[in-house]
This record gives structure tokens, sequence and C-alpha cells, in this order.
């Protein structure tokens, strides 16, 4: 049994959100005992499959208000502490610890090793460097408050502390413990998910892409733009996924049977594309419709858009009628496709809910409901789109316990 001790910080969970806490607060306070306790045989488990075992680090995004509006939950209460801790100060940290991060041309940022194992590495030697315990295959079955204290009981061991940092991911259990001790748990649901769609409009084209397109979630006011990418189940791709985190809650309400809205050439609308169309049957009315593609819309996915308007290969522009245009215009800027049901995207399941925001002192990420006890990271109720945001709040949120618990505690 681990000797009881005034001194000691109790960090539940080694994942991203515990080993950042645990790592800056030890740094930072050397004269108290920082104690990791993970569940599993395996700590920052998720950190090594991250970005397809590339590890999106962060997202090279500096303004705090242009950040948050990449969280669909907690996006708000973010902001201050974006003003404390942002990418800049991740990719500072990482850089004083020899680990330099580069950026891709949609802005993620990932290690330039390209390897996730570089960031384990380099938790692991900070850990070591400032002598945090690291207790593997310790389930947390209870804590409890005594004595202005905690009492952190494990299957076979219990653990005395001044204060305990909870960074438990989506842990069901981990809820539980909360919910006994009075916090309210938003209740979980996924976030980050390509839809089920079968339509003849995108049948047999998986592996076809669009750069840009408008996505829209039918009968709620959610639009989001990106690039569309076509599988073999049905959507995915930035402009999707953005929609799944966004509309995850009302989505899951409806069981993920839903309509979407695909507007595949954002730049017009129904009426500039009737007049668009128009154009180039006046310009071009010799000229088969089949093969003059707008320069956005790949030709595969084009030849089926005009079969679906029952365009032809035999049809030149002059043979369109006006009606003929009007209905085409309608399949490439407002489509409705049916979503019936949801896959993962790449494993990369984030859920939303978790802890009530307004129960948290998001300054310092310590409980409203009792002192000295903090969390971070996924198990918030706080969730982020695709690209970096989500390991970023990881950052935030165990960087502002650890200052914290630094400063409020005295040995
Ligand atoms: C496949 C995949 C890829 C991803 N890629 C990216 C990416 O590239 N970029 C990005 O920003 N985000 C990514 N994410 C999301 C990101 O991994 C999470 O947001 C982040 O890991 C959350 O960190 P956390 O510390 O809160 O939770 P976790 O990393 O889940 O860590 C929680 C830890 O707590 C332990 N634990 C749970 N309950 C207990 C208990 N009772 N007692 C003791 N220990 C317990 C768990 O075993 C776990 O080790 C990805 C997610 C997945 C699944």
């Amino acid at each position: 049994m681990a000797q009881p001790t005034k001194k000691m910080v109790v960090i539940i969970g080694g994942g991203a959100a515990g080993f950042f806490c645990a790592i800056n607060l030890a740094r930072l306070r050397p004269d108290l005992e920082v104690h990791i306790l993970e569940k599993s045989q395996q700590v920052l488990s998720k950190v090594k499959v991250s970005g397809g075992g590339r590890c999106n680090v962060t997202h090279a995004c500096f303004n705090p208000e242009e950040l948050i509006e990449n969280y669909p939950r907690g996006g708000k209460e973010l902001l201050g502490p974006f003003h404390h801790f942002q990418p800049a100060d991740t990719i500072q940290w990482f850089e004083d610890r020899g680990v330099e991060l580069h950026t891709e041309d949609d802005g993620r940022m990932f290690p330039v090793t390209n390897s996730s194992q570089t960031i384990i590495d380099c938790f692991l030697r900070e850990a070591n460097k400032y002598h945090v315990h690291i207790h593997f295959g310790v389930q947390v079955e209870s804590i409890t408050s005594v004595d202005n204290a905690w009492k952190i009981d494990c299957k076979n061991q219990t653990f005395h502390a001044i204060a305990v940092m909870m960074a438990t991911g989506s842990s069901q259990q981990a809820w539980s413990l909360l919910k006994q001790l009075g916090h309210t748990i938003i209740p979980p649901v996924p976030s980050l998910f390509t839809f089920h769609i079968r339509d003849k409009r995108i049948d047999g084209l998986m592996g076809v892409s669009i750069p840009h397109v408008q996505a829209s979630l039918m009968n709620t006011d959610l639009i989001t733009e990106g690039p569309l990418l076509i599988t073999h189940w049905g959507l995915s791709g930035p402009a999707i996924l953005k929609l799944s985190a966004w509309g995850a809650d009302v989505l899951a309400k409806k069981q993920y049977r839903a309509s979407i809205q695909i507007n595949f050439c954002p730049t017009y609308d129904s009426a500039s594309c009737i007049d668009y169309l128009r154009g180039m049957r006046n310009d071009h009315p010799k000229k088969k419709v089949v093969n003059d593609h707008f320069p956005t819309i790949p030709s595969r996915l084009w030849k089926q858009l005009c079969a679906f308007g029952n365009i032809t290969e035999n049809h030149n522009w002059a043979d369109l009628s006006n009606i003929m245009i009007e209905s085409f215009a309608e399949i490439l800027t407002s489509s409705t496709l049916s979503i019936n049901g949801k896959s993962t995207f790449k494993e990369e399941f984030v859920t939303c809910g978790g802890i009530a925001l307004n129960e948290v002192n998001m300054r310092n990420m310590e409980s409203r409901l009792h002192p000295n006890l903090y969390f971070g990271g996924e198990m918030l109720n706080i969730d982020a789109v695709t690209g970096g945001f989500n390991f970023q709040a990881a950052w935030t949120t165990g960087w502002l316990a650890a200052r914290s618990i630094a400063g409020n505690q005295t040995s």
C-alpha cells in the first residue's frame, strides 16, 4: 500500500490530460509527490494511435476567439483558458523539450518525425526527470473527501492525497464516481463520425473527393463547409465530420436517421447556378453536358449527377430545357440525401458529454462542488472537430489544473 502522505497529489488516468498535468505539476513543485494511477497496463494509449499514428498534437490557430469556433461543446468556456495556454504555448512547450512540430496545409500540427511515439517518449522522459510515480493496472474505485483531503480507493491499494486531478477520458465508471460526489454528467453521445448513405448520386464512387462543398443538416441551422469524401458506405471528409460534431446531440436523438443537403458547388446558389447553366447552353450549345463538368466537381460524380437529372450521354447543352436546367441546378446546389446510420471516423471516436462545465471553475479546472478536486481532458463536456483541437483542450485543461494545484497547495 502506498504510504499516506500529505504531500501526495493523485492524477487519475494516464492519458493526454493526466500526463500533461502530472509533468507540469511535478516540475513546478518538486516538493510534492505526483502519482498517476492508470487502470490499464499502458499509458498514453490514445496518443499512440492518434492521428493515424502520427499524433495531431495541435492546430496552427493562435487566436483564442477563432480557436473556440472548433469546439461544438465547451468553446465559450475555453475562451478564458486559451488566453492562458493555447497552441502557441503547446508548440513552445514541446520545442523546449526538443520536439519540433510541423504544420500541414490545413493547419494540423504533427511532430516532425510524424510519429506519435515522439510525443510519448517526450512525456515519459519528462515524467522520469521530475519523478512522477506511474502506477499501472490501478483502477480507482472510489474517491472520498476526508478532512479537506482525498482518500482514493483502488482494488488493492488506498492513496491519500491533498489534491486529485481526474483525467479519465470518457470512462463511464469514472463519471459514476463523480455522480456520487454530486456532479452532473451530461449524457455522453458520439461525436466525429461519418454518415451511412445509399443514394444513386454517389453509388459506386468510393474514393472520389470534392474539394469544397456546403453541407447542412435539414431542420436545423447547422451548415458546414469543406472537402467531401465519398466512401463505400456513404459520406465522410471534413464537411461531414464537422456536421457530425456540431449535430452530435440532434443526430443521436434522431438515432442517426436524418436528411442532409449538399451544395456540390457552393460558390453558386440555386438562382446563380441556373444562370450559369443557361450561360453554358448559350455559349457551348454543341458540347456534351456529361463531358463539361464544373472544375470543382470530379467528372465521375458529375456524370452521375447528370444521370440523376435525366441528362444522358447524348444530351448537348442546347438540348436542355429550362425545366431540366432548373432541376439540374437543384441537384448541384441542394441535393437532399438520407442518412441511415453512422460509422466511426478512422477509429477516432470522440465523445461529447461529460462533467457539466458550470460545475467547474474554468480558470483553474477545480470542481465548484469540492475543493482540491480537478478535471481535465475528455471527461469534461468539451469536444472538438478533428484537427488537433481535442488534444489542445487536454493540454490546456491539464496545464491549468497543474498550475492551480502548484499554486494552491503548500507542503
Ligand atoms: C483513434 C483516435 C485518434 C485520435 N486522434 C487525435 C488526434 O490526432 N488529435 C486530437 O486532437 N485528438 C485525437 N483524438 C482524441 C484524443 O485522443 C482525446 O481527445 C484525448 O486522448 C483525451 O485525453 P484524456 O487524457 O482526456 O483521455 P484519454 O487519453 O482517454 O485517457 C484517459 C485515461 O484514463 C484511464 N482511466 C479511465 N478510468 C480510469 C480509472 N477509473 N482509474 C484509473 N485510470 C482510468 C484510461 O485507461 C486512459 O488511459 C483521437 C482519438 C482516438 C480514439
